[in-house]
């Protein structure tokens, strides 16, 4: 199990003032998984089988997550991204979107609200996401060929999720951004399509650095494709220009030719960015965690279900303070004691 921190006691504390770490780096950006549970497998996040779900009981309710958003908004986050497992698996995920839009800033202002998903369920939901305030979407597809997609997720989807895709592109969500795990031997001769792909359907393609957060701990550092390997591919087919002004998102962006299309590389493994981090992560069973790749957990699943009121906002904002004051500079992957978390990514949030 995940080590549980002790709760940092921060002399001042209380809602409304920013989450500023020990580094200096103010925390605006909230990952809220939805739930563990996935329609897909994929073989980087999760195992075929034997995964050890979170029990039900352990899993927050819509109005515990607004709890813990509306304190979040008061501390200076201005977006939610929702994530999980698959979000859209959710029962109530238009509800928890439209609860979370209801969510404001000190100043007044909306949070932004986005997901990250496979996609299949969106034609469905889509429309009544968008009505109750979704702003943003990040679709995942890791190929375009049907036979790899099922090998890669163990399920024959992959009409699903390009179904998905099309409704996004025809809503007025943008932009809209595709992501995927690039892979050796699996999907590395499909990075070109998979930009032509995303041009057709008005998208922003992403590329992700594989990262060790597989349920079988079997990512190999050797075997990962590299950012230098996207972009050297990607050269032989456009030129590519760094864009400027990344400021803390994790995908650095080049035009391809020199614009007005982009495509990204979130290079978390070669070209690490945590000195710009902003990201808090709320597990659906009620953890901060202040890295992807945090061994500690910050434990709120006592605090919600045991105190009221003001004492329990008081209680949420210390243990927000507690997790941001605990952020390490860096996640040191190439370090040989590195320790992959216990946690596959579809337990932590994507
Ligand atoms: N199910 C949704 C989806 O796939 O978009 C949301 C959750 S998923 C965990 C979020 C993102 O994490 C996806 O883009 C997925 O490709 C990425 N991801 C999962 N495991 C990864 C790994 N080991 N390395 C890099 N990215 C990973
Ligand atoms: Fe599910 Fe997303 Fe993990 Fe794939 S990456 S198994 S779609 S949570």
């Amino acid at each position: 199990m995940p080590r549980t921190a002790t709760p940092y006691d921060h002399a001042a504390a209380g809602p409304g003032r920013p989450l500023v770490d020990t580094h200096g780096r103010v925390h605006r950006d909230l990952r809220i998984s939805l739930t563990d549970r996935c329609s897909l497998r994929c073989t980087y996040c999760m195992p075929e089988q034997g995964n050890e779900w979170l029990a039900k009981s352990s899993i927050l309710t819509l109005d515990e997550i607004v709890a813990v958003a509306r304190i979040a908004a008061a501390d200076g986050v201005t977006t939610f991204r929702l994530t999980g497992g698959e979000p859209l698996l959710r029962t109530d995920i238009v509800d928890v979107v439209r609860r979370l839009a209801g969510v404001r800033g000190p100043d007044g202002h909306p949070v932004d609200i986005a997901m990250t998903t496979n996609g299949i369920r969106l034609p469905e939901v889509l429309p009544d996401l968008v009505d109750a305030g979704l702003r943003r979407l990040n679709i995942s597809i890791d190929t375009l060929r049907r036979d790899r997609f099922r090998d890669l997720t163990r399920r024959d989807r992959l009409d699903d999720v390009l179904d998905g895709i099309a409704a996004a592109a025809a809503s007025a969500l943008r932009p809209l951004k595709l992501n995927a795990v690039a892979m050796r031997d699996v999907n590395d001769d499909e990075l070109v399509d998979l930009v032509e792909f995303a041009i057709a359907h008005d998208a922003q393609m992403r590329f992700i650095e594989q990262m060790p957060l597989d349920a079988g701990h079997t990512w190999d550092r050797a075997r990962m494709v590299t950012q230098d390997e996207i972009l050297a591919t990607l050269s032989a087919r456009w030129e590519l220009t760094p864009v400027p002004g990344r400021a803390g998102a994790p995908a650095a962006r080049w035009y391809l030719d020199g614009g007005p299309h982009t495509v990204g590389v979130i290079a978390s493994v070669t070209a690490p960015f945590c000195g710009d981090c902003d990201r808090l992560r709320l597990t659906a069973d009620g953890q901060l965690r202040n890295c992807l790749f945090s061994t500690t957990e910050y434990d709120l699943l006592p605090v919600l279900r045991g105190a009221e009121g003001s004492a329990r906002d008081e209680a949420v904002d210390r243990m927000l303070r507690s997790c941001v004051h605990g952020k390490l500079p860096g996640h040191a992957i190439d370090d040989p004691a590195f320790l992959q978390p216990v946690r596959g990514m579809n337990a932590i949030g994507g």
